[in-house]
């Protein structure tokens, strides 16, 4: 029997990780599946991202690519974790496919040399194990990303300074597209992303709760993340049917989260998705 709702679904978005930097015992760190045309894209990759993407039934050796939006070290902390997950957990030299903005190569040649000594124990130790690592890094900063179809991907610079560059990413598949901002103040570059696309994740910190707080250090990240209702702006200015908060900053309970909602809702006439890791949201292709 066909599902309706699958048999129209184009692309899925899975919020891997809802967490930020703070730690967190039931929100990974940043990172969000997306998924369509038997394709598997990993955007970002924080702390816990390969326990949430078994639960979400992904092998890290599947996944077509991981896109990278910056550099902040919450977004790329568990990089490593998949480097190693793709190589010993394959049969055959499977390459990672990793893409991010200019930088990310420096980061992964990094990661690899802090994993030297651990390659050379198992290649060692292992006979049957006779590549190093394969990973692929692809850095861009603004059009199509050059990967394999169906779907396609492309990317735009995003403003999270000083965090620079930094960018986001769109995926068009079956008419219908998905953005991906990463963290971002209200831009061009996201606003061109968003231009046609039904479904935006963006990531959001509550400016009015972390503003009441007294500590310096959490005061400065005001100025480079967007609020739900900057968010919720960019998503109208775009007539898109849904926006997809993440990046909880303060978190808000299992089951909670309506105030965010209702912020974002006083901005955007579509549907606004929020909740715990692993929450699903399907994009369905256009009628
Ligand atoms: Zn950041």
């Amino acid at each position: 029997m066909t599902d309706p709702i699958t048999a129209t679904t184009a692309l899925t978005i899975t919020l891997l990780g809802t967490g930020t930097p703070l730690p967190d015992a039931d929100r990974a760190g940043p990172a969000t599946l997306i998924e369509g045309g038997g394709q598997s894209f990993l955007v970002d990759a924080g702390r816990g991202v390969l326990m949430r993407l078994t639960a979400a039934g992904i092998q890290a050796a599947n996944l077509t690519a991981v896109l990278v939006t910056h550099l902040h070290s919450d977004h790329i902390t568990d990089l490593g974790d998949l480097i190693t997950a793709v190589w010993i957990g394959t049969f055959e030299p499977t390459p990672l496919n990793i893409v991010g903005p200019p930088g990310i190569a420096a980061v992964v040649e990094a990661i690899l040399a802090s994993l030297g000594s651990d390659i050379c124990y198992r290649m060692a130790h292992h006979d049957d194990l006779t590549e190093r690592p394969m990973v692929s890094v692809t850095e861009v900063t603004n059009g199509p990303v050059p990967l394999p179809g169906p779907v396609r991907v492309s990317c735009a610079p995003t403003d999270h300074r000083p965090a620079d560059p930094s960018i986001g990413f769109r995926f068009d598949h079956e008419g219908a597209a998905v953005v991906t901002a990463g963290d971002t103040v209200p831009c061009a570059g996201l606003d061109g992303l968003c231009q046609g696309a039904q479904a935006l994740v963006h990531t959001a910190i509550r400016k009015d709760v972390i503003a009441e707080i007294p500590i310096p250090r959490l005061l400065d990240v005001l100025d480079y993340h967007s609020s739900p209702e900057e968010a919720a702006q960019t998503a109208q200015r775009a007539a898109m049917d849904t926006l997809v908060l993440t990046h909880y900053m303060p978190a808000f309970p299992s089951g909670g989260g309506e105030d965010w909602r209702a912020r974002a809702a006083e901005h955007f006439d579509g549907t606004i998705e929020l909740g715990d890791d692993l929450h699903r949201v399907e994009v369905p292709a256009p009628e």
